[in-house]
């Protein structure tokens, strides 16, 4: 079983059609998506179908839940929660009732999946060794993928070992020995100074993580962005993957 795992698309369409085509060229057995489907970026609802149609697991993340209400825009920083706001003016009913059937976590092929953490499913961000070693204590599976934090990590527990951090483009990780915590990165806003669109390849039966790196027409994001009058600091960060 091989199977591609996506997170953190953020309506980012551009960067969504990229990473579905090089994923094409894999030909994995299944994609996985770890949520965040909408929220900062201009293409919520073409991107929610574009995931409906290729992902057999799906979660939603704190974004999804803040555009469908379900969470307090409060809770947001202005400018996600100014582009959360926007997107529910203009998602479409299809988007909104496949978003509203998402959980945030998930288990499939002996893998589980959180878009935060084992500890707190919506919110909770693994980026430091503590809380990879906590996410690793609460989860019992040999491999454990998280997403939110737009940072593509590959965390190895061994015994009482911890060890590896960031995995960036072109990365491979060999997942036999001791279990695993990975984040794929993101699609839509990369947050790990590469501004290109990120994914994760897994090979379950070899046990190989390779993660991948993709070009993408980032000023055509830009522009939609500003089109629709959505925070200029959300097409700036893009350029610089941050
Ligand atoms: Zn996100």
């Amino acid at each position: 079983m091989r199977v591609a795992v996506i997170s953190d698309i953020h309506a980012n369409l551009h960067a969504l059609e990229a990473v579905l085509a090089a994923i094409e060229d894999e030909a994995p057995d299944a994609v996985w998506c770890l949520g965040d489907l909408v929220g900062y970026g201009p293409r919520p609802n073409r991107c929610c179908s574009a995931v409906a149609a290729r992902a057999s697991v799906s979660l939603c993340g704190n974004h999804d839940l803040g555009v469908l209400g379900e969470i307090d825009l409060e809770d947001f920083a202005p400018d996600a929660a100014q582009a959360a706001e926007w997107t529910r003016t203009v998602l479409s009913d299809d988007a909104r009732t496949y978003l509203e059937g998402l959980s945030p976590k998930a288990r499939a092929d002996g893998v589980e999946l959180f878009h935060g953490s084992p500890r707190d499913p919506v919110w909770d961000y693994v980026l430091s060794g503590e809380a990879a070693f906590d996410a690793l204590e609460l989860t019992s599976d040999p491999l454990v993928l998280v997403g939110h934090s737009h940072v593509p990590l590959a965390i190895v527990l061994a015994g009482d070992d911890l060890a590896g951090g960031l995995a960036p483009g072109g990365a491979e990780v060999d997942l036999a020995a001791g279990r695993w915590l990975l984040n794929p990165g993101s699609v839509g806003q990369p947050r790990d100074g590469d501004a290109r669109a990120a994914w994760l390849l897994l090979d379950l039966p070899r046990g190989t993580a390779s993660f991948r790196r993709v070009e993408y027409p980032i000023d055509r994001t830009q522009a939609e962005i500003l089109e629709r009058g959505l925070p200029e600091a959300l097409a700036a960060r893009l350029a610089d993957g941050v």
